[in-house]
Parts: C-alpha cells; structure tokens; sequence
C-alpha cells in the first residue's frame, strides 16, 4: 500500500505535510466527514487532491467559480491528475461526463448551482465517488460573508451518497459560521479542524485616511516589491493606477469593468513582477498564488473582519517580512452603516451590524491588532505580538489621575 508520504512526496513533490494537511487527509481517506479551517495559503487543495488518488473514484469538488475551478483544474493538471470542470464554459461536456461514468477522473470541478440539478445528481447515480470537496464552503452560512442560497441545497446531494465522505473546507469562518457549515452539511461537531489562523510575518498598520493616494505613494517609497492596493470602486482603481503609475514601479489597474483581455494581461504581468503595484477592486486575488506580495494597503474598510484577514492574507505567503495597511475614514463606516439600513433586508441587518462593529473595533484599538484578529477566529492569542503598529508604538495614552490631580491644583 502507498503511504500518504509517499504519494506526497511522488506525486506532489513536496517533502512534508504542512499544518493540519495530514490530520485532514487521514480524516477523509478514512471516510470520515470533516471541515477543515484553514487559512489562505495553507494548502486546503492538497487536502481533497491526495485523498482523490488514495481512495477509488473521483472527486467531486463544488467550488463557487468557474475562474477557480479552471486555475485548480491547470494546478491539478500540473500535479498529473485527470482533472475536469463541468461549466458552462466547458468545450466537451459529454466527454467529461462520459469519463466520469467511466472513472477516467480523479477531480471533478462543478459549480453548486449544477451540482444540485436532477441531471447532475442522475449522473452522480452512475458514478464511482470517491468524496466530496466542499470549498469556500462558508458560502453555505448566511453568517460567512460570502453567502450562496444554492450551497444550502447540497445536503440532499450530500445525503444521497451517505457512505462517501465529506470534506468542506474554508479559510474564513469565525465561530458562529462553522458550527453553521457542520449544520448546514451533516457533518459531526467532533469533524471541526481548525489550523492556526496567525501569520506572524504579516505586520498590521492602521491610520486615519487623509489623502490615500498620497499615503499610498509614500507606503510604496518605503516598501519595495509587489503589492496590492484595494480601493472600494473601480473608478478609484482606474484613478490610482493613472496617478502612480510610473516606468520605475509599474501600477496597473484590476477590476470587473475591465475588459476580459486586460485584466488577464494585467493579472499575467503582475505576477511575473517583482515590483508591481496593483490598483485593484476585491474583484482580484481570488486563486491567485503569488508568494512573494510584500504588502496589501486598503485606502478603504474592508466589507468584514473575515475579507480583511483573507485579503491582507495575499502578502508574505513566502514566510519573508510583508505589510498590511489599513487607511479608513469616518465616512466608510457612515456609509456602510446607511447601506445596512437601507439596502439589506431587515433580517440580515443585525449580523451585518456586528460585523460592521468587530471591524471598527480592530481599526479604533489602542491594543494588539493581531489579537483583535485572532480572537475574532477562536484562537486565544498571545498579550501583544509586537510586529504590529500598537505593540510596536503603544499609542499615548492620558494618564487619567495626572490630569486629575493638575486640575484639583489649579
Ligand atoms: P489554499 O487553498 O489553502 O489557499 P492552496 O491549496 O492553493 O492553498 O495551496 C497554496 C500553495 O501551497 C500551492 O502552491 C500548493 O501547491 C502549495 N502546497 C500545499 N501543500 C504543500 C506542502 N505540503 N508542501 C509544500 N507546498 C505545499
Ligand atoms: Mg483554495
């Protein structure tokens, strides 16, 4: 029998397990049903990958988008796996059900909202499954921030084939969210692992904004190699990359409204970079596997405390020294306040209150910024890290007696 080692090391060529990836694939090579928190960049795709060549048949992968299942579709390619997506998108889609049928495919990728159709689940019928993969599986709770009605139609999917294990995976899940996902996909309490969330080399800082272009043209003197700076329109990404773009540091804008074409060229260049900045909207860095990002600036509020970790989660996944800036202003949080209000359905509101408020907590803090984080995700962090702004430059604070006591002798 191969071991797990041996497949790792002969198929993947990577000489050890990182984190909890062992824990992980023991769990669903053993048929177990499992949800695993990771966080970006820990490796969540090795966990359902190397359990698809141990165990017979394929794997199925519900994923949310086809831009993700094509780059894992050419990784898993890379590795030597039979691997497909089912989208509309495909250019043979009776082929690949045909290889299906006949366990040609060690993966196959397919959105929810096809996973979950009666020709899907006939065709499921006929298949030999070897698990399920439930990515970006905080989709499934209307606590993730990311939600999609139709992850919550899975279960019946699910439950049809009882015997063939599960695997939800996530980066982005506090507390509330993945007792939600055991809920919502069937799987046990004792089935929760949770890798740690702390990326020590990431060094958080936080400022009032007062002129972002400004102070992300001085962040950028200060800090060489690529980074990324998340504007909250696309206006703003256009604008910011004409201002600061130069032949000295690339700044090249990425957003939705750009033409297919440029975007991928824009994407393309800035990962060949060791330099470039990009002016980006959240529409980039889904997917995107560039180690060496040196810093991630937002010149806004993130939507959560969730999108602000996984974002700022892009920089120093190489493990070298990496800087994540946060410029906010009053008026986001007005802003975001007014659009819960008017914009969300009332019985959302309250969750999307609390999020709005674990967010200015992090930002109004005159304590660790990095245990803000962690706690927000279960873990009990350290008293200060000190590779963030506050553990490194303590704000001054008012020595209340002092000023007490100058008062009382006057
Ligand atoms: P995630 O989905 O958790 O963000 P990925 O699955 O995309 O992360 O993996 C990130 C990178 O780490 C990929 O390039 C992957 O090949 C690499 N990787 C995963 N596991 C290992 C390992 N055990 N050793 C070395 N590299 C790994
Ligand atoms: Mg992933």
């Amino acid at each position: 029998m191969t071991s797990v080692h041996q497949l790792l090391h002969d198929r993947f060529g990577f000489s050890h397990f990182r984190g909890v990836q062992e824990a992980v694939i023991e769990r669903a090579i053993g048929g177990q049903h499992t949800l695993a928190v990771m966080p970006t960049g820990a490796g969540k795709s090795l966990c359902y990958q190397l359990p698809a060549l141990a165990r017979h048949g394929t794997a199925v992968v519900i994923s949310p988008l086809i831009a993700l299942m094509q780059d894992q579709v050419r990784s898993a390619d890379g590795f030597g796996f039979r691997a497909a997506a089912l989208t509309s998108a495909s250019e043979d889609p009776r082929a690949i059900r045909d290889a299906l049928r006949d366990g040609q495919l060690d993966l196959l990728y397919v959105a929810p909202e096809r996973a979950t159709t009666d020709v899907f689940q006939r065709l499921l019928q006929e298949a030999d499954i070897a698990l399920f993969a439930i990515d970006e599986a905080h989709c499934v709770s209307e606590w993730g921030h990311d939600f999609r009605p139709d992850y919550r139609l899975l279960l019946p999917l699910l439950d049809q084939h009882r015997d063939v294990p599960r695997l939800a995976l996530t980066a982005t899940a506090d507390k509330r969210t993945r007792a939600d996902i055991l809920v919502q996909l069937g799987i046990p309490e004792d089935g929760l692992i949770v890798a740690g969330f702390d990326r020590p080399n990431i060094r958080y800082h936080v400022r009032p904004r007062d002129g972002a272009t400004k102070q992300v043209k001085s962040l950028m003197t200060a800090q060489s190699g690529p980074g990324i700076v998340y504007v909250p329109s696309r206006n703003a990404a256009d604008k910011l990359a004409e201002q600061l773009d130069s032949p000295h540091r690339r700044v090249l804008a990425y957003h939705a409204g750009l033409d297919p074409q440029i975007r991928q060229r824009n994407q393309a260049a800035f990962v060949d970079s060791e330099e470039m900045v990009m002016a980006a909207t959240i529409a980039f860095g889904m997917g995107i596997d560039k180690p060496d990002v040196r810093f991630v600036a937002h010149a806004g509020v993130p939507k959560s405390i969730e999108a602000y970790y996984q974002e700022t989660g892009r920089a120093g996944r190489d493990g070298d020294p990496a800087e994540a800036w946060l410029f906010w202003g009053a008026e986001d949080f007005a802003r975001a306040r007014r659009r819960i209000e008017t914009e969300v359905e009332p019985e959302r509101r309250p969750q999307e209150r609390e999020r709005l408020n674990a967010l200015a907590a992090f930002v109004e803090t005159a304590t660790c910024r990095r245990a803000i984080l962690l706690r927000h995700f279960g873990e009990e962090p350290p008293e200060r890290c000190g590779n963030c702004d506050n553990c490194l430059e303590p704000p001054a604070t008012i020595d209340v007696t002092t000023v007490a006591q100058k008062l009382l002798s006057a």
